[in-house]
């Protein structure tokens, strides 16, 4: 691991001596990406150049990376393993699980808001952004309105599972990660939804106190999943086959 000069460390604001931390979890990489005879290695982050290499970004003091964000991505890493050995059982989850998708959530923003060059898009998710920062460094107890939300989805067939994506919607406006199995959304906002919708996005909500969670066996739309991140999930799922396939006909 390379160490850079001391520079503010994005998430306690401390000067310290910075680590370049993987945007998206070791365990989702190792587990579910970097089987590339099976499909694995796509790793996308929109406005960034598709590659298979692992996305780095020194952001985090040594202290953040190990104590703050990895804990989650170890309790996640559990979550996956519980989820995956028995996936038709509802699964307890504690609060870590919220830390978690908000700590992903608020990397992607990060990286797009790096990214963009639309100063509209970055102000879109300035709000949302700061308020996960918040919540991560014990400053908020909740993240709402910007909520998190949590489909598992195990695609033993297509290998849907065995991706990493990280991308604003902004029409939509909200975040989609797919990190492995774990298919996280971020709501931007809420003010354009309607009751309904709200009403579905409440049962895939994560509870920051914990409930519990079962794979997704199917989408179903005005239940468990709005029209349109049905339609968002669908194009996605075209999309990643896509790549995986092409992968695959590459070689790699
Ligand atoms: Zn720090």
């Amino acid at each position: 691991m390379w160490r850079c000069s001391i520079k503010r460390c994005h998430l306690c604001g401390q000067s310290r001596e910075l680590v370049a931390g993987h945007i998206f979890p070791a365990f989702v990489c190792k587990k579910y990406v970097s089987d590339v005879d099976h499909g694995g290695g796509f790793l996308d982050l929109e406005g960034m150049r598709v590659t298979n290499r692992q996305l780095k970004r020194a952001w985090f003091c040594g202290e953040c990376d190990n104590e703050v964000l990895s804990k989650t991505e170890n309790y996640a890493a559990r979550f996956c393993e519980r989820i995956e050995g028995d996936p038709t059982t509802a699964h307890i989850y504690d609060e870590h699980l919220l830390r978690f998708a908000v700590s992903i959530s608020w990397r992607v923003a990060k990286g797009c808001m790096e990214e963009s060059t639309s100063q509209q898009e970055r102000e879109m998710l300035k709000k949302p952004s700061r308020r996960w920062k918040e919540f991560l460094r014990d400053e908020r107890p909740n993240i709402l309105p910007y909520s998190q939300h949590l489909f598992v989805v195990f695609d033993n067939t297509g290998g849907l599972h065995k991706a990493l994506r990280g991308a604003p919607f902004f029409d939509e406006r909200l975040l989609l990660s797919q990190v492995g199995p774990l298919f996280l959304v971020g709501l931007l906002d809420r003010t354009h939804l309607s009751l309904k919708d709200i009403a579905v996005w409440g049962r895939s909500e994560i509870d920051p106190a914990g409930g519990t969670l079962s794979a997704i066996s199917e989408w179903r739309v005005g239940e468990n999943v709005t029209e349109e991140c049905a339609s968002l999930f669908g194009q996605h799922e075209i999309d990643t086959t896509r790549r995986i396939l092409g992968m695959r006909r590459r070689g790699r």
